[in-house]
């Protein structure tokens, strides 16, 4: 495969020690830039593929930073120990080890840079996963399957013209990515996230369609997990607002 010759990624955080994104202990990598703007959002630092920056409390600030995919294996190398080894495959999430995860954002559009990191992790026996809105070109999708072990794929809003409108997808594209993903020889681990969001998600007909299509891929997915409403990213947003102002 052709790699590209800046091998930098653009990312906002690494938190090591997250017990919410994965399986057991894990590193999680927040990649800046996504290709939606949902206006739940909990982290729109990393919707912008750009540097920001932000004021708050009248203290300017910087969302982002780039990294090298040495400098960046290095640090997610640190906690290698607390996460378990990845050697086979496994049925249930909770068989399944700590490692590394790849959030944003939307992760899949850093993937031909993450290539170096994943193999590098493999090597090692470390488990990877990615959280991902699957609204990325094919192509990337299908980098991402050769070394994604778990995907964690949201579910939002299947209607076209809303799915446009509220969140700048294409829904086309979703499906047909989430299609393909499921008829693979070998299908990942998958885990489907539902955001409940009154006003854009939780409707009866949005809801009805979620369900078709969960019943749909039933025999692929190891778990759902529906997310209730929260405000968490109101503070970050009016941040980088106030820099706009
Ligand atoms: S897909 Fe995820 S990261 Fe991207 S805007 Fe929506 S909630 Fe935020």
């Amino acid at each position: 495969m052709e790699r590209v010759k800046d091998d930098r990624l653009l990312i906002t955080n690494i938190q090591r020690f997250s017990l919410h994104d994965g399986p057991g202990i894990r590193t999680t990598v927040f990649l800046k830039g996504c290709s939606l703007h949902c206006p739940w959002c909990c982290n729109p630092e990393n919707i912008s593929p750009e540097i920001q920056k932000y004021v708050k409390d009248g203290k300017e600030g910087i969302f982002g930073r780039y990294i090298t995919s040495d400098e960046l294996l290095k640090e997610v190398l640190k906690d290698k120990d607390f996460y378990g080894e990845y050697v086979g495959e496994y049925k249930g999430l909770e068989e399944l080890p700590g490692g590394v995860t790849f959030s944003g954002g939307e992760p899949l559009l850093q993937m031909q840079r993450l290539v170096p990191i994943c193999e590098h992790l493999h090597e090692k026996n470390v488990h990877i996963a990615a959280e991902t809105a699957l609204f990325v070109p094919a192509e990337l999708l299908e980098i991402a399957y050769e070394y994604i072990d778990l995907f964690y794929i949201d579910v939002k809003i299947l209607d076209d013209q809303r799915a446009m409108t509220v969140v700048g997808g294409n829904l086309k594209q979703y499906l047909e990515n989430l299609d393909w993903l499921m008829h693979r020889e070998k299908v990942p681990s998958i885990v489907i996230r539902v955001p409940m969001i009154s006003r854009y998600t939780d409707d009866k007909e949005n809801r009805e369609e979620i369900q078709k299509l969960l019943q749909k891929y039933r025999e692929f997915i190891i778990q759902v997990e529906y997310l209730e409403e929260h405000r968490l990213g109101e503070e970050k947003r009016k941040a980088l607002e106030r820099n706009i102002i």
